[in-house]
């Protein structure tokens, strides 16, 4: 017999110190000015974004390693560090992806320690699974009843599944020009499509419009703060994968800039916290593709502000945000922490997706071709050296955007049902 899942029941049962508590106020980044835990992104003093802060002064390092490795095999095994507990509607098995040390990429870069973190294999196959979990887990904690977001693609899918086990009316903004791929999966979950006629960042005015009037929970935009916080746990699992130890380098793409932010975040509260032996901060270098590169283009001029992007021109999608929220913030992050940002072409995209493919058996979509092709970029100049650790975050899964590929691989050349055709056929 077969019992079924209580889903009524927390994931797992966990002590006041771990169970998501931890979180005090939302404080704005400027200013400075704080306000209570609940559904606001920006400073009404200000307009700056407002960013989670915690009181972590219950936490022991000693017994927070313990009850990490006791807990779930998914991203809320730190609850603790998260400003939302795991509710029982959500999709609880987000989270905790394989890392491997990629031994034949690295063999072609010239890197002795490469990784690669494939966070495609999460449930809806993309990193986005992270955040959208901790906003919809705080969305259902605040009362919720509807759902939203704006979406480049792949948060459209993952927040359309979210809705779908948590119960709740979901509606996915996104520009009507996204990969079919991406539209028909938030639509087999059973949101409601928006498709604005524009830009991604057009939809985002839209979106905001809509979020302001309505009041739903749009993870992006007014659960902005938590849904952020859920990035951390990509940093956390790094670490802990590499046996509490902190790599030398971090490779990964650059879109509203949120997850580059949150990995330095994740990676600081690893070292304050006590939980690495480390106390060196990794450098976490960013990648832009050519044609949507407003950070990528600030950085390599000098500038500290970006200039937006109005008409990306990528196959890129999901990194096709013009006038990146966290832009300027990652900018000043990234000199700070002696990170880099590299931009790549549609071209060189194209070749590292296949390189990927056919050294590491990983099908990406465009975003992780224009991280390989930043990081091979970066190690040509050299810039990165042979003996750091780097490790690549591959964030999004290439079967959903097989478009990109069209005209890309050899034409089959059928062959006939007999053996000496085969012969032939062979060479
Ligand atoms: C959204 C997305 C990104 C960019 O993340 P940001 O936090 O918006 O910078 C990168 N890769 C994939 C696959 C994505 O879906
Ligand atoms: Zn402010």
């Amino acid at each position: 017999m077969t019992v079924p899942l209580d889903r009524t029941k927390p994931a797992h049962s966990v002590s006041k110190a771990t169970s998501g508590n931890n979180a005090i106020a939302l404080k704005c980044r400027d200013c400075g000015t704080e306000y209570p835990l609940e559904k606001q992104r920006l400073c009404k003093v200000c307009n700056g974004a407002l960013e989670v802060i915690y009181d972590f002064s219950l936490l022991d390092s000693k017994s927070l390693i313990r009850e990490i490795e006791a807990g779930p095999q998914s991203m809320w095994r730190y609850a603790a560090l998260l400003p939302a507990r795991p509710q029982a509607y959500t999709l609880n098995e987000v989270g905790m992806t394989p890392m491997h040390r990629a031994f034949n990429l690295g063999k072609r870069l010239g890197l002795n320690k490469l990784y690669i973190k494939n966070d495609a294999l999460n449930p809806t196959h993309s990193f986005k699974d992270r955040p959208v979990a901790v906003a919809v887990a705080k969305a259902l904690e605040l009362g919720a009843d509807t759902l939203a977001c704006v979406s480049t693609g792949n948060l459209a899918g993952s927040v359309a599944a979210a809705g779908a086990r948590a119960g709740l009316k979901t509606y996915v903004f996104v520009p009507a020009d996204i990969e079919p791929g991406k539209i028909l999966m938030a639509q087999i979950y059973g949101a409601t499509i928006v498709a604005v006629n524009g830009t991604f960042d057009q939809a985002n005015t839209l979106a905001a419009q809509v979020a302001e009037k309505y009041g739903w929970a749009f993870v992006n935009i007014t659960m902005r703060p938590y849904y952020k916080q859920g990035s951390k746990t990509l940093a956390f699992e790094t670490a802990e994968q590499l046996g509490w130890r902190l790599p030398d380098h971090v490779l990964l793409p650059v879109g509203s800039g949120s997850l580059y932010a949150m990995t330095v975040k994740g990676f600081e509260e690893l070292i304050n916290l006590g939980l690495v032996a480390d106390q060196t901060m990794p450098r976490i270098s960013g990648a832009q593709p050519e044609g949507c590169n407003p950070v990528a283009q600030a950085y390599l001029s000098g500038a500290t502000q970006f200039t937006p992007v109005t008409q990306p021109r990528t196959l890129a999608y999901s990194l096709a945000i013009g006038n990146p929220s966290d832009g300027n913030f990652d900018l000043k992050q990234a000199r700070r922490i002696n990170g880099m940002m590299e931009q790549v072409s549609d071209a060189e995209t194209i070749t590292a997706i296949k390189l990927l493919a056919a050294t590491e058996g990983i099908f990406t979509e465009p975003a992780g071709g224009v991280t390989l092709a930043g990081l091979k970029k970066l190690v040509e100049a050299g810039k990165i050296g042979k003996d750091e650790s780097v490790v690549l975050y591959i964030t999004g899964n290439g079967l959903k955007t097989q478009d990109a590929l069209e005209g890309q691989m050899a034409e089959n050349r059928p062959v006939a049902a007999n053996l000496a055709a085969f012969d032939r056929w062979l060479g």
